[in-house]
């Protein structure tokens, strides 16, 4: 039980006991004080009785003993009434005042006045008016009640004065007789009182506390045990009434208790199960982006040395022509499987909703005309018509993600060709004019590739940009895996505008998307030298350590830096790294960054806690090209970043920045070719100009295959015209529109 219900227990028998007490000791002492002044009432009632009965009996006897003249007998009779009880004095006055006679002393015939002065007044009174008169006075010193009885007889001469018989009784007597009822009663009361009291403490014990008592501790017991045991005993009253009540309670609550206990187990059974999905779900997770980020390394790993020696050997003079077209096709080839890498990442970055954007600065026309180009010739084998129409006013170069554009357009365009069977594409770009944008240094460009296809039913165009869906009947759907549009619309989101459709089955479908794309800045300064070949570097040898537990990685690096004047070293993870550094000082390092002993950035840490290393240019690659990638490589002390496979230009200016080189070009035979001028064409034979008209046309226009066509129909035309056919051949082929012009223009 504890401290509260014990002194809470305490509080209420001793509120019920003092509560009772009161009451009791309320009535108790009304009750004496009642019984006190009735005894006293009575007690004087009784003496006055008594006094009075004196009085008439002496005044009685007196009357007829006078007449007789018997005196003696007279004063035995008072003597006999002073022998009751209580009274003091019994006397005989004669109507003049004298003493006839009085009890106790012998005093005889002395005024009676003067016996009892103090009673003088209304003896006289008495005497005179005939008035039986009763008073509480105190007779010499002591209480007394005093009683007169006037009385007459033919003896009194006097007719106006009576003679008076007179009675005095002892109060102090009667009021010791009083005290001693009252306090008998009072002791009476007392033990009463306490005795009811004893008898309620045990009633209260026996029928409120105990039972409260074993009411609580029950109570208090369920608590620990969940379940209520109705304590033995109860009378059936109020309080069984309440445990009753509490039993009912107490039930309810365990049930909700238990049914909550349940609730709360089945919750937690399920959290672990989810818990342990969600951990199995981000094992996979991450499992799967471990694995795509490995079969990344793999896979790009083997593209390096591909493409990097398709451009190292392009780049080599002994390199016949014959061979340069087919490193050309060694390159399309691992490029597009690079794509393809690409492609297969992105859809596990679309599913992490993790795309991101690299823009670079890029020549518009000529990307659009390589664009276009690659689904071409897929429409002309189906003997579908292509129209490409770009807007004369796009502006030369702009700052975008050429890949993912192309990635968008490539998807608008092959599908256009894929699911048109009869008529036309049409692939339309221009420039929106847009008031907001003015002087802002963006455009907006609207791209819509528009067919005469199978189109789409109404239903179907919000979730064919869902992954997964096709709209179309499966055997058309064949070829595709219904990615693509998805991947698109996540790219050009990205973008900031989205892609958007209309269709009428049967007739054709338009695609379109509007982006605004900021202008490259430095494209005609770049633009100069691009086509340049870069033979050299002015001043001093510089030293580059090339780091890679690759071999094939390193001698592409190699191949591609020893040629032009560099002196390279190399290592094969960052331990070796770090010695050959500190052996060599070189005066730049290409690092790769997942190496097995000691990774790239571990290194790249270390050398930058060296003083000699604290400014030396450190440049990580890698096999992806995340933002975290770049992000942990600049945080470990690297001041450059590119992917693999490498990019050969893309290298050169982080070596010229890095290193603040002066470059050496060649005028490469190259850049004479592709400034045709009208002199190197003495020894062709130029078609007359009606015949250039249609040539000319689809090298304004851009339409590569329209330019391979007609120079297909000269060479029918006449033999002599091959030479001259050849060379416009070989130009469309390097999508050199600029040279076709310049070399048509002084005929046409
Ligand atoms: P897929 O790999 O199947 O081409 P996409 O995501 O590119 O995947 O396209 C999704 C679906 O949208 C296609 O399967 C096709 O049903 C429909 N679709 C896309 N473009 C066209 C179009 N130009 N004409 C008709 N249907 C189209």
């Amino acid at each position: 039980m504890n401290p509260k219900s014990k002194s809470s227990k305490n509080y209420l028998s001793r509120q019920l006991l003092t509560g009772f007490g009161i009451s009791l000791a309320t009535v108790g002492l009304t009750t004496l004080g009642l019984n006190y002044f009735l005894i006293e009432s009575n007690l004087e009632q009784e003496l006055k009785q008594r006094a009075q009965s004196i009085t008439q009996g002496v005044g009685f006897s007196t009357e007829g003993l006078i007449e007789l003249g018997n005196t003696s007998i007279i004063k035995r009779v008072v003597q006999n009434y002073a022998t009751l009880p209580t009274v003091v004095e019994v006397a005989i006055v004669s109507p003049n005042g004298q003493t006839l006679a009085r009890s106790g002393l012998e005093l005889q015939n002395l005024p009676y006045a003067s016996i009892h002065p103090e009673l003088a007044q209304w003896l006289e009174q008495a005497a005179q008016t005939g008035v039986e008169t009763s008073l509480r006075t105190t007779v010499e010193g002591k209480p007394a009640l005093v009683e007169i009885l006037p009385f007459s007889s033919t003896l009194f001469a006097s007719i106006d004065r009576r003679g008076l018989a007179i009675a005095i009784l002892d109060v102090e007597q009667m009021q010791q007789q009083a005290w001693h009822t009252f306090s008998a009663s009072t002791v009476t009361l007392i033990v009463g009182m306490s005795v009811i009291l004893a008898l309620m403490a045990v009633m209260i014990q026996r029928s409120i506390l105990q039972p409260l008592q074993r009411l609580n501790k029950a109570v208090t017991e369920s608590q620990s045990t969940d379940y209520f045991v109705m304590p033995s005993g109860l009378s059936d009253n109020e309080i069984q009434f309440l445990a009753q009540t509490i039993q009912d309670a107490v039930t309810i609550r365990v049930q909700a208790y238990k049914q909550i206990e349940q609730e709360i187990a089945q919750r937690k059974q399920i959290e672990a199960a989810l818990q342990l999905a969600k951990e199995a779900a981000e094992a996979a997770n991450h499992a799967k982006s471990e694995f795509l980020a490995n079969m990344n390394h793999e896979l790009r790993t083997p593209l390096n040395g591909i493409l990097g020696y398709a451009q190292i050997l392009d780049r080599d003079p002994a390199t016949t022509e014959k061979q340069r077209k087919g490193l050309e096709v060694i390159h399309q080839c691992g490029s597009h499987l690079l794509t393809l890498i690409n492609d297969i990442l992105d859809l596990s970055k679309l599913e992490v909703q993790k795309m991101e954007l690299y823009p670079q600065d890029f020549h518009l026309a000529n990307f659009l005309t390589t664009t276009v180009e690659m689904c071409r010739i897929k429409a002309e084998q189906k003997g579908v018509a292509f129209h490409y129409q770009p807007d004369r006013n796009l502006p030369t170069a702009v700052h975008a993600d050429d890949k993912r554009l192309r990635q968008v357009l490539l998807n608008l365009l092959s599908n256009a060709v894929k699911f048109t069977d009869f008529g036309r594409v049409t692939f339309t770009v221009e420039k929106v004019e847009n008031r907001e944008q003015e002087n802002t240094g963006f455009t907006r460009l609207r791209f819509q590739v528009e067919d005469t296809g199978i189109g789409i039913v109404p239903e179907k165009l919000e979730s064919i940009f869902l992954p997964f869906e096709q709209a179309g009947k499966r055997d058309r759907n064949s070829e595709g895996t219904g990615l693509g549009l998805a991947i698109g619309q996540q790219i050009v989101q990205v973008m900031g505008s989205t892609i958007q459709v209309k269709s009428i089955p049967n007739k054709g479908s338009t695609f379109w998307f509007e982006v605004d794309v900021p202008a490259a800045a430095d494209w005609l300064n770049q633009s100069e030298t691009a086509h340049q070949k870069i033979i050299g570097y002015q001043g001093e040898p510089r030293k580059i350590l090339v780091i890679d537990d690759r071999r094939e990685n390193r001698a592409v690096l190699i191949g591609m830096l020893q040629p032009l004047g560099f002196k390279l070293a190399e290592a094969d993870d960052g331990h070796t790294g770090l010695d050959t550094a500190l052996q060599m000082r070189p005066d730049l390092i290409i690092t790769d960054v997942m190496m097995s002993r000691m990774n790239g950035l571990e290194m790249t840490r270390r050398l930058r806690q060296l003083p000699d290393f604290a400014h030396t240019p450190i440049i990580a690659s890698a096999a992806s090209l995340s933002q975290v990638d770049m992000q942990e490589a600049m945080e470990a002390g690297c001041n450059g970043f590119f992917p693999k496979p490498i990019e050969f230009t893309g290298l050169l200016s982080q070596l010229e920045h890095h290193l603040e080189l002066q470059w050496i070009y060649e005028l490469a035979p190259e850049t004479i070719e592709s400034s045709v001028t009208a002199s190197q064409t003495a020894d062709w034979i130029v078609p007359p100009p009606g015949q250039l008209a249609a040539l000319y046309r689809a090298a304004k226009d851009g339409f590569m295959a329209d330019i391979q066509q007609e120079a297909d129909r000269l060479k029918q035309v006449d033999r002599q015209y091959a030479p001259f056919a050849n060379k416009m051949l070989e130009l469309s082929q390097r999508f050199d529109d600029e040279a076709i012009i310049n070399l048509l223009e002084p005929y046409v």
